[in-house]
C-alpha cells in the first residue's frame, strides 16, 4: 500500500533544517494549526461568546499558545506552569478555564489569582476552595455522569473515572453555591478522548442541555456556559476520517434551537477545550535511521526514542510514518521502527509495512502535535529534543532548543563527589 497521508514539506525542505538543526526535532506547521483552529470557530460561530480552550498540556509552549490566541483561542489549564504559559502570552482572566483535579490549595490560589475560570472537580471542593482561597463570583462544575454514558472506549467508563460530580451531587452543589452568593455559574464535563464520531459530541451536549435546563427549574440557577470538553479524535490511521467540525456545530445548533430556546435559557454560550485535534495533526517527530538489524524480526533504528514520543510505547498507539523521499515507493519491508531505550516496547512502529529505508533516511512521525514533546521523558538519561515551527512564510523558528546535558544533570548536587 503506498503512503497515504500527506505532508506539509518535502524531503529537501526537512534535509535543510536538519543541517541546522540536529534530529530528532519535532516540526509544527503553523499553518496548518491556524486553519484548524478557524474551521472550529466557523463551526460554532453560530454560538455569541464561542471559544474553543486550547488545552495547554497538549503542547504546552508559548509560541504554539500565541498563535492559537491569535485566532480567539482560550487557555484550558490544570496547573500553574500552565498557568504560567497562558500569562506569558497574555491570556488572561476568563480566557482561562481552570479544570484540574485533587487540587491543592495553592494551585486554586494561583487560578484564582489570575481571574481563570475555576470548574470544580468535587462537591468537597466548594468547601474547601471557599475556605482556602474564596470563592470566585464565576464558578463551574464537572460533571462524571457515571453509568448515563458508556460510549467511549478510549476514555474509559466513565462510572471508573476520578474525575466530577455526580448527577445528584450537582443539583446540591448549585444550592451551596447559590447560598454562598456565587453569582455566575458554569457547567462542564468531559467524556471523550480521541473520539472520531462527531455524534458522540452532540450527545454530550444534549446531556449538558438537558442538565442546565433542570438546574434551572429545580435550583433557580442560570447556567452561563455549558463547556464539552475535550476529546476531539484526529486520524491517526490513513484510513480514518476526521471529524466533520461543520457538521458537529450545526447538529448541536439544532439541539440548542430544539431544547435551549424553547426553554428560555437563549442564551446560553456553549464552549470546548479540545486540545488534540487543533495541534495534533499539524506536528512530526523528524528523526533519522541510524541502524538497521536483521535477527528474527527486521528493524530499522532511528535517532528518536521513546523518551521523544511516548504514545506508541505507552498505550501502542498508531502514528503513521513517512520515509521522506520515498513517499511514492513501494511499502514493501516489513519493520519495527525502534529508538535507543533500554526497554522493549520502544518501537514507534512493529510490523509496519514500509519503504526499504537507508541508512541516513528521513523519517516523519505524523501526528505527533499533541500530547507528544509534552509527554517527553528522560529515562535512561535521554534528552528532550528541540522545537520548531514551520512558519507560514515558509520560514523555520526554533521554538525550544535541546536540552543539553547541564539541563539534565542540573538538579544534582556533584559538589561532594569533586565538582
Ligand atoms: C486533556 C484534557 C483536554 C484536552 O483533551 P484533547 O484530547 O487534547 O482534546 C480537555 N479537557 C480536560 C479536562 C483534559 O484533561
Amino acid at each position: 500500500m503506498p503512503n497515504t497521508k500527506s505532508l506539509p514539506f518535502d524531503e529537501a525542505t526537512i534535509k535543510a533544517i536538519a543541517e541546522k538543526y540536529p534530529t530528532p526535532f519535532y516540526l509544527y506547521d503553523e499553518k496548518g494549526i491556524r486553519e484548524t483552529c478557524r474551521q472550529l470557530n466557523s463551526a460554532f460561530s453560530w454560538v455569541d461568546g464561542f471559544r474553543n480552550y486550547f488545552a495547554v498540556k497538549a503542547t504546552p509552549n508559548p509560541h504554539i499558545l500565541q498563535i492559537v490566541k491569535e485566532e480567539g483561542l482560550g487557555g484550558d489549564c490544570s496547573s500553574p506552569a500552565e498557568l504560567t504559559l497562558c500569562d506569558k502570552v497574555g491570556l488572561h482572566g476568563e480566557e482561562i478555564m481552570f479544570t484540574s483535579n485533587n487540587t491543592p490549595a495553592s494551585e486554586y490560589k494561583a487560578a484564582k489569582d489570575v481571574g481563570a475560570v475555576i470548574n470544580l472537580d468535587d462537591i468537597s471542593h466548594i468547601d474547601y476552595a471557599d475556605k482556602t482561597v474564596g470563592l470566585p463570583e464565576l464558578v463551574s462544575f464537572r460533571y462524571n455522569p457515571g453509568p448515563a454514558r458508556t460510549g467511549n472506549v478510549i476514555i474509559g467508563n466513565p462510572s471508573e473515572a476520578k474525575y466530577g460530580f455526580t448527577e445528584a451531587q450537582l443539583f446540591e452543589g448549585y444550592e451551596m453555591l447559590k447560598q454562598r452568593g456565587v453569582k455566575r455559574f458554569a457547567l462542564h464535563t468531559m467524556v471523550a478522548s480521541n473520539e472520531l464520531d462527531g455524534s458522540f459530541f452532540v450527545e454530550t451536549s444534549r446531556m449538558l442541555f438537558d442538565l442546565a435546563i433542570r438546574i434551572q427549574k429545580q435550583v433557580g440557577v442560570r447556567i452561563e456556559f455549558v463547556n464539552l470538553g475535550g476529546g476531539i479524535g484526529i486520524p491517526y490511521r490513513p484510513e480514518e476520517s476526521p471529524v466533520d467540525l461543520a457538521k458537529l456545530g450545526s447538529e448541536v445548533r439544532a439541539l440548542y434551537e430544539e431544547m435551549i430556546v424553547p426553554a428560555g435559557l437563549d442564551p446560553l454560550r456553549v464552549v470546548l477545550e479540545n486540545g488534540r485535534v487543533i495541534t495534533g495533526p499539524h506536528g512530526y517527530l523528524i528523526t533519522e535511521c541510524i541502524h538497521h538489524k536483521h535477527i528474527y524480526r527486521d528493524y530499522v533504528g532511528v535517532d528518536a526514542c521513546m523518551a521523544n514520543l511516548m504514545r506508541p510505547g505507552m498505550y501502542g498507539a498508531y502514528h503513521h510514518i513517512t520515509v521522506l523521499g520515498k513517499e511514492d515507493a513501494a511499502a514493501d519491508r516489513k519493520v519495527d521502527v525502534v529508538g535507543s531505550l533500554c526497554e522493549n516496547n520502544d518501537k514507534f512502529a512493529i510490523e509496519r509495512e514500509l519503504p526499504a529505508i537507508e541508512r541516513g533516511d528521513l523519517l516523519a512521525i505524523h501526528d505527533a502535535g499533541a500530547h507528544g514533546h509534552a509527554m517527553g521523558f528522560q529515562y535512561n538519561g535521554k534528552l528532550r529534543s528541540a522545537e520548531l515551527l514551520l512558519q507560514e512564510n515558509g520560514d523555520v523558528r526554533q521554538i525550544r532548543r535541546a536540552e543539553t546535558y547541564d539541563d539534565y544533570f542540573a538538579t544534582l548536587d556533584f559538589a561532594p563527589f569533586g565538582g
